[in-house]
């Protein structure tokens, strides 16, 4: 049966085809692929290189530290969801200034890879999320496409009925992601991984931090937020869950059985590294990690 697709699809593929291409494969995707596989099919696909987030998630997670050591008097919101982004600028304005002034994991990437790889990459964001789409639009310097783990799916198998499938080999170079990891942030689309992966820093005391996922939650989270300020951050996710449960995953499983395979895939990939050591900080110097603004 003819595989049907929309032109932005359409418009990913015929990059694949004429462009260097970096995918930026958000950490929840063990959810949907079984790793190391996806990496292999990625490159079928045509993606010149396949680099996972958690590498620009740890970059975040240490300014976040920087910042709430540094501001040791002032609340902060966390800023990766641009779901909560938005609903903070529309639902509470007032509190707008409290959003952590760190870019979100995907454009955080995106501006190294392109640093790293060179600006004549392009790069497709791959993830759970359908906010990610308009987030791509406001920071079109750096991320060319973003796509849910659905349509990902359906581009492969539009591809392969069409022929336009590469012949890629099983070797390890092909199945181990191109250089530049974290292990620690693998726990980000896990609700409350962001404030779990920084409380060894001495930063933040359990009882200072309100981990909360999903609209209704959000605004009680808030309402403490704004009247006790022994809070000092607010981890918030727009999804139930996190994005684990973001609307472009695929699998129909429990939250408790989509954790798991995160932290399944957090052991495994301990095997898969590439040699040398990808995950330090000095890689990024001086890279703009701030955020954009009321784009
Ligand atoms: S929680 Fe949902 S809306 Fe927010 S970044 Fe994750 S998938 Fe997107």
């Amino acid at each position: 049966m003819e595989q049907k697709i929309n032109d932005e699809l359409i418009g990913v593929i015929d990059l694949l085809q004429k462009e260097k291409t970096v995918c930026l494969l958000a950490p929840s995707f063990p959810v949907d692929f079984a790793f190391p596989e996806i990496i292999l099919e990625l490159r079928e696909m045509g993606f010149t290189k396949v680099v996972e987030l958690t590498y620009a998630a740890k970059l975040i997670n240490y300014k976040y530290i920087e910042i709430l050591r540094d501001t040791p008097e002032r609340q902060y919101i966390c800023s990766n969801c641009p779901t909560i982004v938005k609903l903070v600028e529309s639902k509470y304005p007032e509190q707008k200034d409290k959003l952590i002034d760190v870019a979100s994991p995907m454009v955080v990437m995106a501006r190294f890879v392109k640093r790293e790889f060179g600006s004549d990459f392009k790069t497709v964001f791959v993830g759970p999320c359908l906010a990610k789409k308009q987030e791509a639009k406001e920071n079109m310097d750096c991320v060319d496409f973003a796509v849910t783990f659905k349509e990902l799916c359906d581009m492969f198998s539009y591809m392969e009925n069409a022929g336009l499938l590469k012949q890629i080999p099983d070797t390890k170079e092909n199945l181990e992601f191109d250089k530049f990891y974290s292990d620690i942030t693998k726990i980000y689309p896990i609700a409350g991984g962001v404030a779990e992966s920084m409380l060894n820093k001495g930063v933040l005391q359990k009882e200072q931090i309100i981990v909360c996922d999903g609209p209704t939650t959000f605004d009680i989270a808030m309402k403490d937020f704004c009247e006790f300020k022994n809070f000092r951050f607010i981890d918030a996710v727009f999804c139930k869950g996190g994005c684990i449960c973001g609307p472009g995953v695929i699998s129909k499983d429990g939250v408790e059985a989509r954790k798991e395979r995160v932290l399944q895939y957090k052991d495994k990939s301990r095997f898969y590294q590439p040699d040398g050591n990808y995950g330090k900080f000095v890689h990024a110097f001086g890279l703009d990690i701030k955020r954009k603004k009321d784009a």
